[in-house]
């Protein structure tokens, strides 16, 4: 990705005017100010960016500071991890870590010194009592009985309060400002309170803790901090935090400025409500892929570099908005695009056997590991074997429409392998489809692509010796809805944010080890989780916006759905047939049962032919010559299609030259392109299949001699591959006999060919 200039903001127009006009004499420090008490989200991401990218363009550092004024939730546990975070992020605060909690002495004395100048007090009032007396938009509030106290008594009460003398809750300390001002923040706030919780770094030492807008301006001031940027909510405390450092006499004193908090839609966004989805079980921690914690997006394959591209895309503004999460998944996909290796993986494994593709064959195919346009060099090493898996969701029995995937006398070509069609489809007694026999058109092995052959489909694939077992955790949003509601959050989330499935995936994937992004093609970017054993890949993100064709349909989700913990992944989805839930027309329902009943059709077929009286009476017509299945299958897939094209009745076709056309495929005298053949004539003139397929020649060929002279005529033409096969490239067996076939008119048996090219080429 090119390194953009970024764009201008007003806080860059800010520093940039400070300093050309000397401010803190050309000093530039910022700091990021995380409290160590829950993991970072990719908001802060934004303010990592903003506050380290600052400090490096005009020369100066940024700091990281542990604001650990809160000792009830903060942890060393978190402390660790933010630093683990901001690193990973890209940027090094070096020796620039601070704690907030180390100036709590500093903090102290300041506080004495605002009680030494009368700018300071200790109220005895209760809590609410505090509240109440504030005031309202349209009331001053009213001043306190102990703002009158005199410094000495202030001076040892606040003392006392360190002293652990008094009860928490009893007594606080107060700025003296003004309780007529506008802003309620200057309305005497609070500075101090009493607290008996143990800090995790300073122990049971205080018993006294500031409040964060006393804590947050003087931690500035301590570390000369230049420009202290925060979120929007804190623009009311801007003018307590310019009174507090001027109280306190502080020379030459930090300024804030707020900038918009990033929001993004189908995204909870803050540490409370992690730490519900992570204690109550939504989740499987912290880092869970789902969760929008930098430790969850690294897990689940996001880079430092799309985080900070997105912040440098979103800007900094000057009003909240919610940024579209589509936005940040597209920058994603355009750094993964270079940077993701290419690979195969088949989510739901369809076996499938090359019947004309020896047993003991295997061809190695040199597959790049890049497309050629992004010039990323390096290869791997494929192995294609006679069996192999396609995904289930590249098959349809009964295609819809428009379908470019395989299905029953279709073909497809294999990403980087040959073209196969498929032949047959194997079930299972409960009519599953376990199995696609498919013959591997030889002549396209190599990338090739002979005239006239056109398949539009592509398909990924695995080898069925080589392929390892992986888990693919596929993560859908983790929450429903757009914006999700402060206090709702739970009921919104959504029920199948994660499907586990077992599929498997190409060697070299798995040999690249942990940590390792790849594109497996069509399915999107994956990346291989180092917290999992075995073999498992998150699916970063899909390869397009809203892209589920790979998805086969889901099953209709249950009632309720939306509360449901996701915690335990999703149960495997079968696949669904398409069509299955649609209602049948009660007379094609009964000649579908009837059809399944005396057949033992599936169902998808017998629904086609069940579809119209025509069809069915011509099946058991041509049921009695052919084998009833297999003339089920060509009817279903070839033949409807045909009369439909030609729009004929199938009345007027021979049922029984049918059935006898069938059983020559099944025999082996004719392959499925000429099969094809004979039907059309017999749609158009009728008559007997034998006698089409002795007049056409175009019986299937197993003669050597025949196939010899084809093969050597193919030989004679082609001297360039004869050397290199001669050289050792033995895999240009699969040119020739492609080469072959083709010679034949598509007649010589691939089977025979294959001996017969072997023979010949020595
Ligand atoms: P949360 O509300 O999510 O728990 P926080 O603001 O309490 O976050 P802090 O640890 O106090 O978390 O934040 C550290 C810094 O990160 C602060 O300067 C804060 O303004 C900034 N920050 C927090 N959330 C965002 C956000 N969504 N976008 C930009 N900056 C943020
Ligand atoms: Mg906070």
């Amino acid at each position: 990705m090119a390194e953009l200039t970024p764009p201008p903001h007003f806080l860059r127009a800010l520093v940039a005017a400070d300093q050309a006009r000397g401010a803190y004499g050309g000093r530039v420090v910022t700091r990021f100010p995380p409290e160590p008490n829950g993991y970072l989200h990719i908001g802060h991401a934004k303010s990592i960016c903003l506050n380290f990218g600052l400090a490096a363009e005009f020369g100066g550092v940024c700091h990281l500071r542990y604001d650990d004024t809160n000792p009830e939730t903060e942890r060393e546990e978190y402390v660790a991890k933010i630093l683990e975070y901001v690193r990973w992020l890209g940027f090094d605060p070096g020796k620039n870590i601070f704690f907030a909690s180390d100036y709590f002495g500093k903090l102290y004395d300041y506080a004495n010194y605002l009680i030494r100048h009368g700018r300071a007090y200790v109220c005895d009032l209760p809590d609410e009592e505090i509240s109440r007396q504030r005031g309202s938009v349209s009331e001053p509030g009213t001043n306190s009985p102990y703002r009158e106290r005199s410094v000495a008594e202030n001076l040892d009460l606040f003392a006392r309060m360190q002293a652990g003398e008094f009860p928490e809750g009893s007594r606080v300390l107060r700025a003296k400002i003004d309780m007529a001002n506008p802003n309620f923040k200057m309305r005497d706030p609070l500075l101090y309170r009493i607290k008996f919780a143990h800090h995790y770094r300073t122990g049971d030492t205080w018993k006294v803790y500031p409040f964060y807008d006393f804590a947050h301006c003087l931690s500035d001031a301590i570390e000369k901090i230049t420009h202290s940027i925060c979120t929007l909510e804190f623009e009311n405390n801007r003018e307590l935090y310019d009174w507090i450092l001027a109280a306190c006499d502080i020379e030459d004193p930090p300024h804030q400025h707020e900038f918009a908090r990033l929001n993004l839609t189908y995204t909870v966004m803050s540490k409370r409500r992690f730490l519900r989805l992570v204690n109550e079980g939504y989740v499987e921690g912290w880092d869970d892929p789902r969760m929008p914690t930098l430790a969850g997006l690294r897990r689940r394959g996001v880079t430092p570099e799309a985080l900070r591209a997105l912040a440098d895309r979103v800007g900094v503004a000057k009003a909240n908005s919610v940024v579209e999460v589509e936005l940040f998944e597209n920058l994603l996909r355009d750094d993964l695009n270079g940077r993701a290796p290419r690979g195969l993986a088949v989510l739901r494994p369809l076996p499938v056997t090359l019947t004309n593709w020896p047993a003991d064959r295997v061809d190695r195919i040199e597959a790049p590991l890049f497309p050629a346009d992004l010039g990323v060099p390096g290869s791997r090493t494929l192995s294609l074997g006679q069996k192999l898996f396609l995904d289930r969701s590249d098959f349809a029995e009964v295609p819809p429409k428009g379908w470019h995937r395989l299905a029953p006398g279709g073909e497809v070509r294999l990403r980087h392998g040959p073209v196969v069609r498929c032949d047959e489809v194997v079930k299972d007694a409960a009519g599953e489809v376990v199995e696609l026999r498919c013959s591997a058109d030889l002549a396209t092995l190599d990338g090739r692509n002979p005239e006239g052959r056109k398949v539009r489909g592509v398909v990924h694939w695995v080898d069925a010796a080589t392929a390892v077992p992986a888990e693919l955790r596929l993560y859908e949003r983790l929450v429903n809805v757009e914006k999700p509601t402060a206090d709702d959050f739970l009921q919104e989330l959504n029920p199948r944010s994660l499907e586990v499935v077992r599929g498997l995936v190409e060697p070299a994937v798995v040999a690249a080890g942990a940590s390792a992004h790849w594109q497996f093609e069509r399915l999107g970017y994956f990346f291989r989780d180092p917290a999992r054993e075995g073999v498992a890949f998150n699916r970063t993100v899909t390869l397009r916006e809203g892209w589920t064709a790979e998805e086969p349909p889901k099953a209709p989700s249950e009632a309720g759905s939306g509360k449901a913990a996701p915690t335990k992944p999703a149960a495997e989805t079968a696949p669904v047939a398409p069509n299955a839930a649609k209602a049948l027309d009660p007379e094609v329902a009964a000649r579908r049962d009837a059809l399944v009943a005396a057949y033992a059709l599936p169902d998808a077929v017998a629904r086609v032919i069940a579809a119209e009286a025509g069809t069915d009476a011509l099946f058991r017509a041509a049921a009695v010559t052919g084998k009833p299945t297999s003339v089920a299958v060509f009817l279903a897939n070839v033949v409807v299609g045909e009369l439909r094209a030609a729009k004929a009745d199938p009345a007027a076709v021979d049922g029984a030259a049918l059935g006898r056309l069938v059983a020559r495929v099944d025999d082996g005298t004719l392959g499925a392109a000429q099969a094809r053949k004979v039907l059309s004539v017999l749609l158009t003139e009728g008559g007997d299949p034998d006698t089409i397929i002795a007049r056409e020649g175009l019986a299937k060929v197993s003669d050597p001699a025949q196939i010899g002279a084809w093969a050597d005529a193919v030989i004679a033409r082609s001297p360039a591959e004869v050397a290199r096969y001669q050289a050792g490239q033995k895999n240009l067996v699969g040119f020739f006999v492609g080469k072959v076939l083709a010679e034949s008119g598509g007649r010589a048996d691939a089977g025979a060919t294959q001996r017969v090219v072997g023979q010949k080429l020595g």
